[in-house]
């Protein structure tokens, strides 16, 4: 591990809500800029997309976030996921997204050796990140509901899946990657070669900008408004995780947040402030974005170390930086950051 110290930031200009800063200025005036908002899967989303095939390209993946957020929702009665959770130990047939999705998140749980589980749904429930009715539940409703999770308890074959009695799923830390990266894939095939998807702050890139230069990126600040710094990247997926994306405070004066060590059945007692993934695979970038805030600094390093293929960039608790070589020549600290040493991480 090296340390590097930035020290002149003059001709950084502040990216401070989310990124995009000089995207609309610096196109030409030939590509069009088209773009869509909706409210889907418990965030904002926000789509802008280049080129005369993008119009309707964004239309249908308007229409592609509904029907997913239809087949993996934990509250509509419709969904497979809500059939799987109140199936009573029948296997539950899936739609070939939600097979794959949920393949994916098993394989990825016990590669994190458990950091990662999507059956952990009787906890997120119970702590009440569902329904927004924050409690703090006793130790012995703890440890009955742990005995209703692990991942290596499902059963996921004749594309259908078998969940024992009680048991149920929570894609919530995959779903929102999967869908970013399933969305590039088809703004590709219809022609589309650069455009930005912000899937409530999990960002999916296609392509460059209309210019041919990267995005900028600003990096949300875990500890106040604003970005820590700024990511320059181009056709890949930027995803960060966090305990400031939703918590409570509790009587006991302690901030809980929604992701949960399925280890103890608790908020994460993480180090890390947050957590950002950059890599091809914008479902692998959600999946390691959850599973490194939930290991902490040292053992998510050890996991970079051991697997590779994707760059992190991390804020701990004490407000240190840490990133991986390969991202190094793009991120450059805010002004309140920039005295501060940045740690960075070599294969
Ligand atoms: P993310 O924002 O991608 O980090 O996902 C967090 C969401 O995933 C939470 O709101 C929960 O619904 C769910 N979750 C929390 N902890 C875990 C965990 N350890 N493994 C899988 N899903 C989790
Ligand atoms: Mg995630």
């Amino acid at each position: 591990m090296r340390n590097k110290r930035f020290l002149s930031f003059s001709a950084l200009t502040a990216a401070f809500s989310l990124f995009l800063s000089g995207c609309a200025g610096s196109q030409e005036a030939s590509v069009q800029e088209h773009t869509a908002e909706l409210f889907a899967m418990g965030t904002y989303m926000n789509f802008t997309a280049y080129g005369e095939q993008a119009d309707a390209a964004l239309d249908e993946a308007v229409s592609y976030v509904e029907e997913w957020e239809s087949l993996w929702s934990v509250t509509d009665e419709n969904s497979e996921i809500y059939a799987a959770n109140h199936s009573n130990g029948r296997p539950v047939p899936l739609s070939t997204e939600t097979e794959n999705l949920l393949r994916f998140a098993l394989e990825m749980s016990g590669q994190t050796q458990g950091a990662l589980d999507p059956t952990i749904y009787p906890l997120v429930s119970a702590w009440g990140f569902i329904d927004q009715e924050y409690r703090i539940p006793s130790d012995e409703e703890i440890q009955e509901l742990l005995s209703l999770t692990g991942y290596e308890k499902v059963t996921l074959e004749n594309h259908a899946v078998t969940l024992p009695e009680g048991m149920q799923l929570d894609l919530g830390a995959v779903g929102k990657g999967y869908t970013g990266e399933l969305l590039a894939d088809h703004l590709k095939e219809q022609g589309v070669t650069s455009a930005l998807l912000d899937i409530g702050g999990n960002i999916q890139m296609v392509g460059p900008k209309p210019d041919g230069t990267k995005w900028r990126l600003g990096i949300r600040n875990p500890f106040e408004d604003g970005s820590f710094g700024t990511l320059e990247a181009q056709d890949c997926a930027v995803v960060t995780s966090g305990g400031y994306e939703r918590y409570f405070t509790g009587e006991d004066g302690t901030t809980y947040w929604h992701i949960l060590d399925p280890a103890t059945g608790r908020p994460a007692d993480s180090d890390l402030a947050s957590v950002t993934i950059i890599g091809d695979s914008g479902v692998l970038c959600d999946a390691l974005s959850t599973a490194i805030f939930v290991m902490g600094l040292e053992e998510g390093i050890q996991y970079w170390e051991t697997y590779g293929g994707f760059d992190m960039l991390l804020m701990t608790l004490d407000g240190e930086i840490y990133l991986t070589e390969g991202i190094e020549e793009n991120f450059t600290p805010e002004e309140e950051f920039s005295g501060q040493t940045i740690h960075v991480m070599e294969a």
